[in-house]
C-alpha cells in the first residue's frame, strides 16, 4: 500500500511542478528606478523610488505605444 501512495504522492508532485513552470511568470521588479535616468533604489515591490517616478514612467511608456500605434 504504501509503495501506491508513494507512486502518487511523487506523481502529484511532478504535476505540480511541470504547472508551476508551465505558469508564466511576472517580471520581477526592478531594484533600480525605472523612470528615465533616476537611478533611485526603487522601494518596497516596486520598481520605483517614489510614486513621482512611476507616473512619469508610465506616462513615457504610454506615450511611447502611442507613437508606436501611429
Ligand atoms: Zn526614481
Amino acid at each position: 500500500m504504501a509503495d501506491i501512495i508513494d507512486e502518487a504522492n511523487q506523481e502529484y508532485d511532478q504535476h505540480l511542478t511541470a504547472a508551476i513552470a508551465n505558469r508564466a511568470k511576472p517580471l520581477p521588479p526592478s531594484p533600480i528606478c525605472l523612470n528615465g535616468n533616476c537611478g533611485e533604489k526603487s522601494v518596497g515591490n516596486t520598481s520605483y523610488c517614489c510614486k513621482e517616478c512611476r507616473e512619469d514612467h508610465e506616462k513615457e511608456l504610454r506615450a511611447k505605444r502611442q507613437r508606436k500605434a501611429a
